[in-house]
């Protein structure tokens, strides 16, 4: 059995606030080849996201957190190098919870096959894979989009947002971002097609949806909470639909969340705030994929990575989220 140089990012301890190197292990390992009935992948990209600040903290969320030693949870792509298992043969590229290492086995549970051939790897991490389905349910089935929404999303140049956005102009939706930073406000108005996208490191977010959205917001899909959200909940339209999909704002704080101040806004205009785990919609990954996938062929969606090379640069990677120092998905090109 070949056994294969393996490098590990374990959890060392749980972190308070954003989280430090000293949370990081790096371990160098030997990785055993597969059992029956398992097969060895070889990561090509790993997943840096959000949500792994959640998983690193003890307690009862959505998904069982990450135990202290264990290798960091990340959605990857990788190819199979050896294989004991029926359906799958080396060659194959895929899709899974592999982790942050360069080997992992695996029995195939959560496994997706994926085509390099349809679209470049990295995309099966981005627009074609979490982040976009995200925004896809998010906004069709959460948010009920319909044809002349006023739709607004923040983390507007985000792995999420971008895609929201996009998927709002396609459904024929008047869209305004919010975004920290010139640069980021520029792409997205003039390279994703955006009607307007608020900096909000710069200008009065309150006034500036005023000026954008004089009949309201429709749809207000959230990804960061706080102040942001609460200056959205002021300007709501009659019906409308708040989307939390996330609170970046918020996870590293070291005491409690902030929550909205302005909820009451909910009640005035008869709207609805409605939360949601995309992991739930896992059966309808595949029409999705098909739809988005027809979109970024013909050139209706564009999709902006981000690649960081090298697993051991994932301690400073990860902060990198919640600094905004990212511009597109974050990815680690292992
Ligand atoms: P991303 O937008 O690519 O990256 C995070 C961005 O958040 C940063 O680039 C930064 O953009 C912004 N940000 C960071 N700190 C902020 C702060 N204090 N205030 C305002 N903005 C801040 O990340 P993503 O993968 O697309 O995730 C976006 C959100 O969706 C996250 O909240 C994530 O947890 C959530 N999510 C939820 C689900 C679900 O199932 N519900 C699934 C996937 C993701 P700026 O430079 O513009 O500030």
């Amino acid at each position: 059995m070949s056994k294969h140089e393996n490098i590990e990012v374990r959890l060392a301890e749980r972190p308070r606030g954003l989280p430090g190197d000293a949370c990081w292990k790096v371990a160098r390992t030997e990785c055993a080849g597969p059992a029956d009935g398992e097969f060895l992948v070889r990561n090509a990209f790993v997943s840096v996201d959000p949500a792994m600040r959640g998983w690193m903290n003890e307690g009862k969320s959505y998904i069982a957190p990450v135990g202290i030693g264990e290798v960091m949870r990340a959605i990857c792509v990788a190819e199979v190098v050896e294989s004991k298992h029926p359906d799958f043969a080396p060659g194959d590229h895929v899709t899974g919870l592999f982790g942050v290492q360069v080997y992992a086995l695996s029995d195939g549970e959560g496994v997706n096959k994926v085509d390099p051939q349809l679209a470049p790897l990295p995309m099966y991490l981005a627009a074609l894979g979490m982040p976009g389905m995200t925004a896809y349910f998010g906004l069709i089935d959460v948010g009920r989009v319909e044809t002349g929404d006023m739709v607004v999303v923040s983390a507007a140049a985000g792995a999420v947002g971008q895609v929201v956005g996009q998927i709002a102009k396609i459904r024929g939706c008047d869209v305004v971002g919010i975004a920290g930073g010139p640069e980021k406000c520029a792409y997205v108005t003039t390279e994703l097609g955006f009607d307007a996208c608020i900096d909000y490191k710069n200008e009065k977010v309150g006034a500036a949806l005023k000026q954008y959205c004089p009949d309201g917001i429709d749809i207000y899909f959230d990804n960061v909470g706080g102040d942001i959200l609460d200056a959205a909940l002021g300007r709501l339209a009659r019906g409308a639909r708040v989307v939390i999909c996330g609170a970046i704002s918020q996870y590293n704080n070291e005491g409690a969340m902030r929550g909205p101040k302005n909820y009451m806004s909910l009640l005035v205009n008869r709207a609805s705030m409605e939360g949601f785990v995309v992991f739930d919609y896992v059966r309808r990954y595949g029409d999705a994929a098909r739809e988005i996938g027809g979109w970024l062929a013909d050139g209706r969606l564009k999709c902006r990575l981000d690649i960081v090379k090298g697993l051991p640069n994932f301690p400073e990677t990860l902060r990198r989220l919640y600094t905004g120092e990212n511009f597109g998905k974050l990815l680690i090109e292992v």
